[in-house]
């Protein structure tokens, strides 16, 4: 086996270019995933942000809901940015009833929590694990995590500004969630702590 994980990014929607060329910078081979055959053929998966209710309705339609649950049951590593955060929840707060999420991380997540004024803001993180100094994060219509269970660990907060001490980034296991896009700042180092949770979890 290559040490070089496979790692597709769920192509239903949202920004799934931007994430297949960042893990790529940080190592890994990536490619979109949009049907079984080719979910079956990756190490792990990144759901990308974009809009957690449509991502929701076009997980049914490409028949992706059972496998994807099947292979995060079986463990299989999987990073969801921002609307891809919602997706791992187990509880959602402000989400249409009919949006169903993925077999995910305990936690409860609030859909567009920032407000409508702040649609979009960016703020520095620490970002546990992460190491050269705080993430320059960028929110849109980002949720935040208001609730995580036991299993939980808080990875970041923001640290500065109204929203100073929002819980942010979060792992269970092999499943890691951030409220914002790494993939949209050119800086790798979440996309690259992924690619090493990949390759530990091989
Ligand atoms: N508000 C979006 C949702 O509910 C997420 C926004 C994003 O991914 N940038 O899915």
């Amino acid at each position: 086996m290559s040490d070089t994980p496979v790692i597709g990014v769920l192509a239903l929607q949202g920004d799934v270019r931007e994430h297949v060329t960042a893990l790529a910078a940080a190592g890994a081979d990536a490619r979109p995933v949009r049907r079984p055959t080719e979910l079956d053929a990756v190490d792990a998966l990144v759901i990308p942000g974009g809009e957690s209710t449509t991502i929701s309705k076009l997980a049914d339609i490409f028949e992706l809901r059972d496998p994807i649950d099947k292979r995060i049951a079986g463990g299989m590593p999987v990073y969801g940015s921002c609307a891809g955060m919602i997706m791992l929840a187990t509880e959602v707060l402000d989400g249409r009833p009919d949006q169903r999420g993925f077999a995910g991380i305990e936690m409860t997540v609030r859909r567009n929590a920032f407000g409508r004024q702040v649609d979009s803001f960016e703020a520095p993180v620490d970002v546990t694990g992460v190491e050269g100094g705080p993430f320059h994060a960028v929110f849109i219509r980002a949720p935040w995590v208001e609730r995580v269970g036991a299993g939980v660990q808080v990875l970041g907060t923001v640290t500065e500004g109204p929203s100073a001490g929002r819980i942010v980034a979060v792992r269970q296991g092999n499943l890691l969630a951030t409220s914002f896009h790494p993939e949209l700042t050119g800086d790798t180092r979440v996309h690259a702590y992924f690619v090493d949770l990949v390759r530990t979890a091989r």
